[in-house]
């Protein structure tokens, strides 16, 4: 891609035709994940839109006056004229191939899509999730100089790059931020030789046949498949969700609950693992709300006795959160009283959701072997069911889900397999 530097920008962008222009910085992972998807997006449609790239941090001026604040940043340009929305973070190809249709128009996007090349490669190893299991796997294989592609349909990092901090990883006297801890280790993997391909589309899996296609263009072969898609907290899925997850918002007690000492939150839900979730908080927090959807708790009696003999709690029953909203520094939930309609306002320092955990396996069929909570079973090698497909880290049946086990896991898959294929 065509380097310009903030003199340019004029003549090179402004002047009047199709232009992508990447603002990157370097020792950016994103910037490093999208580069290569210009690259092969610029092969397909260079002859009608220029792709270009300014080194942000040496073109301050003109990042802070076009209002680019992380790079990467994209923007489209058409005429002259900024088009379409702009790109940031871990963006993914089919995000860049859906605003250049702003650009292009719809038909002659797909035209020029429908004439790129389907890719093959072959490798010894595909790892799907670049979490602690993924990336501890694609060190301890890449170390074994086996060759492995680590595939993620985020950034890598996994759950860990979304929590605040972490005090129980060892190896580390202060609590990290999670997203250093992930950092690094995603570092430490690639310094490896890794290769990695995140913030793709996972198009296909074929366990049997060990295929994964991404981005609907590029099949990788395999001889050995590890899946290390971890879990996702079932979401409520109301207003401010997604947008305060991290800045208010908790799906984990064991993470979080120490942030709290002496200070009110909201759990959503009344299940087993609200309840005893519930339980560990008030051992911090002076006061908890718990509000759940039926007219009793759902958790276990002794459970339940626990939290009930508790002053520390209150309980809003056949009550449903309807908004997540913030005020200040402090979190506000809207719920709604189910029997009487009447919406009520709850303030807090934070909330905890708990609706229960999901495991990543929608890709995956139903070949695998699960157990009773759908959590795909393995032997003490981490091999499941299916020949040459391995499962580690919280997406795997197991009692304790926490980075340690994932890592322990990660580590025992690629000695299996470096014993198997090295
Ligand atoms: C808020 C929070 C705080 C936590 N705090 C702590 C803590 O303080 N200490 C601790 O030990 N544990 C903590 N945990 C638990 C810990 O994060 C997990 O046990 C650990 O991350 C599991 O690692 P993993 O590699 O199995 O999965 P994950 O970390 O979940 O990573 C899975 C990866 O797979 C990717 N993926 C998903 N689907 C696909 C697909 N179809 N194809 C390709 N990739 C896919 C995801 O994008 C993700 O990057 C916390 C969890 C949460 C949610």
């Amino acid at each position: 891609m065509k380097e310009i530097i903030s003199s340019d920008y004029e003549k090179e962008v402004l002047a009047g035709q199709n232009v992508l222009v990447d603002f990157y910085s370097t020792e950016c992972p994103p910037c490093e994940a999208v580069a290569p998807k210009l690259e092969t997006l610029e092969k397909l449609f260079g002859k009608e839109i220029k792709f270009v790239k300014i080194f942000r941090q040496g073109n301050r001026d003109l990042a802070d006056q076009l209002a680019v604040k992380s790079s990467p940043t994209l923007l489209f340009y058409q005429d002259g004229e900024e088009v379409s929305a702009r790109l940031t973070g871990g963006v993914k190809r089919s995000e860049i191939v859906r605003e250049l249709k702003h650009v292009l128009g719809k038909d002659r996007v797909s035209e020029i899509m429908k004439t790129q090349e389907p890719t093959i490669s072959d490798v010894d190893v595909a790892i799907l999730g670049a979490g602690p299991g993924g990336l501890t796997a694609g060190l301890y294989l890449c170390q074994a100089r086996i060759n492995t592609v680590l595939v993620d349909i985020a950034l890598p990092g996994g759950n860990v790059s979304t929590t605040h901090m972490v005090s129980n990883y060892p190896g580390f006297i202060d609590p990290q931020p999670g997203y250093m801890l992930s950092h690094n280790m995603s570092e430490q993997t690639k310094r490896c030789g890794t290769t990695y391909k995140v913030a793709v589309d996972v198009t296909h899996v074929d366990l049997l046949k060990k295929e994964i296609v991404i981005d609907s263009q590029e099949t990788i072969r395999a001889k050995r498949i590890i899946i290390a898609t971890g879990t996702s907290p079932n979401r409520i899925g109301i207003p401010g969700e997604l947008e305060f997850k991290g800045q208010g918002i908790s799906y984990c007690a064991t993470c979080d609950a120490k942030y709290f000492v002496d200070k009110e939150v909201v759990v959503i839900g009344g299940g087993n693992s609200a309840i005893e979730e519930a339980d560990f908080i008030s051992k911090f927090a002076s006061k908890i709300t718990i509000v759940h959807q039926f007219d009793q708790l759902q958790a276990n009696k002794i459970a339940q006795e626990k939290v009930f003999e508790n002053p520390k709690f209150s309980f809003l029953f056949s009550h449903e959160p309807r908004a997540f909203k913030k005020a200040g520094d402090k979190m506000v939930v809207e719920v709604e009283d189910l029997k009487t309609k009447e919406m009520k306002t709850l303030i807090s320092d934070g909330i905890f959701v708990f609706i229960g955990q999901k495991p990543n396996l929608e890709m995956f069929g139903d070949k695998l072997k699960l157990d009773q909570w759908g959590y795909i079973q393995t032997d003490e090698d981490m091999r499941t069911n299916i020949d040459g497909v391995y499962a580690v880290g919280d997406v795997g049946s197991k009692k304790y889900r926490q980075i340690t086990t994932a890592i322990a896991d990660g580590t025992i898959a690629a000695i299996s397999i470096t014993r198997e294929i090295g």
